[in-house]
């Protein structure tokens, strides 16, 4: 790049990205009309901002996931923080720890920087014993007295958010050990979401939210009940990728429409979230600096879609419906109860299949007890395919699964 990070503008990512880089797909497809949208001075351009729910804190409204190795791309956390990116998201589990590791190492060698940074974890245990021995670890390794916003890892059920956990989340605030609160959520999550908004003391809500789920009423109603109630929520998963091959020929025409109106069709799927006023920011998973500049570039790019484009994307979301997993897990594991893993196995060869990371999802699979994953190739899965409002292949995506994550 010829010039400095901190100077580089809107028209620059778009071209060194052209807003591509998420997919192979993507990286095939020609990114002039992208380019050509980048017009304003590029010293005005600055990452907006919104706010967290009643939280009172401003964030940044793309965050960087950090389901990745930080230890070996501490570059991606310098470039995060020259470009505005200053919400980081990890997790106690991600990458064998060397997620929170590595944010611990560039905590260490550069320590002003950590006032600057909206910092998230998560714990995968949700009793006030393991939440305080996962705490004071993810602290340890991150080298830091505080997380700004503390998450239960993949909340399932309301019914999870205890008085024993409102108790030590209190306790863990008074010691200004977490500054707020909250959990993640991949699954029931309109469900989740309600609980929560009734409950006076959750500040903040990750979810999966894209052009896909945004249509369906009970997540509509979700987030408005969860925003009525204050609390922050941060898009995850917004690209839509699901658990079958996205080089599919709808995928291609859709990003040939994109194209032609001057999008990229990952730009026009971020941008579908963000003009949706009640989310506050969007993770994103950016293990590369490609992927970053090229995430950047659409948050600093103006252009709003057009009542068109949103319904390209509402019509395409109809027709590759059943490529998605929306993660209602009550409907396929209640008609198939010696299998509580479909919604799993389904994310899993979504990280496969759209993440395109193998590794994750294969260390994923292997999470399932032993005893299920025996039964995986003999199970009938009629009766969870009937029950999946979105006709989602179950049996054929669960063989894939043991051929490729096995
Ligand atoms: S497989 Fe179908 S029913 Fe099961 S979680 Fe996914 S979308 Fe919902």
């Amino acid at each position: 790049m010829a010039k400095s990070d901190s100077n580089l503008n809107r028209r620059d990512f778009i071209k060194m990205t052209g807003l591509a880089g998420m997919t192979s797909l993507a990286a095939s497809v020609p990114l002039t009309a992208a380019e050509t949208k980048a017009k304003e001075s590029p010293s005005k351009d600055k990452m907006p901002l919104r706010d967290f729910g009643k939280s009172g804190v401003k964030v940044p409204i793309l965050g960087l996931g950090g389901m990745f190795d930080i230890t070996t791309n501490l570059i991606v956390l310098k470039k995060a923080l020259d470009w505005g990116v200053t919400y980081w998201d990890t997790a106690d589990c991600y990458n064998g720890g060397n997620s929170e590791l590595g944010i611990g190492m560039f905590f260490e060698k550069f320590p002003d920087i950590r006032k600057k940074v909206f910092l998230v974890s998560k714990s995968d245990k949700t009793d006030p014993a393991g939440m305080t021995q996962l705490l004071e670890r993810s602290l340890s390794r991150m080298k830091t007295s505080y997380i700004d916003l503390y998450f239960i890892h993949g909340l399932r059920n309301p019914d999870q958010l205890t008085p024993e956990m409102q108790a030590w989340v209190k306790k863990a605030k008074s010691a200004g050990k977490i500054k707020l609160f909250g959990f993640s959520t991949h699954s029931n999550m309109a469900g989740c979401l309600m609980g929560a908004s009734k409950l006076g003391w959750v500040d903040g809500i990750m979810l999966a939210y894209n052009y896909r789920l945004m249509q369906e009423d009970s997540m509509k109603k979700a987030v408005e009940a969860s925003h009525k109630a204050g609390i922050g929520l941060t898009a995850m998963k917004t690209q839509g990728g699901g658990s079958v091959r996205t080089d599919s020929d709808d995928e291609l025409a859709l990003a040939g429409k994109f194209m032609n109106k001057g999008f990229s069709p990952q730009q026009a799927k971020m941008k579908a979230v963000w003009q949706e006023p009640l989310i506050s920011s969007i993770c994103s998973q950016m293990p590369n600096v490609t992927l970053l500049s090229a995430n950047v570039a659409a948050a600093l790019d103006k252009t709003q879609l057009k009542t068109s484009d949103i319904q390209l994307l509402q019509h395409y979301a109809e027709k590759t419906c059943s490529h998605y997993c929306a993660g209602c897990r009550e409907n396929c594991e209640s008609a198939l109860p010696e299998m509580p893993v479909i919604a799993d196995i389904m994310r899993y060869m979504m990280y496969y299949r759209s993440y395109g990371n193998l590794e994750l999802a294969r260390e994923k699979y292997a999470e399932i007890p032993g005893e299920i994953r025996v039964t995986l190739a003999h199970q009938n899965w009629v009766k969870a395919e009937k029950a999946c409002p979105r006709q989602v292949p179950i049996g054929l995506i669960v063989h894939e699964a043991l051929k490729t994550l096995a």
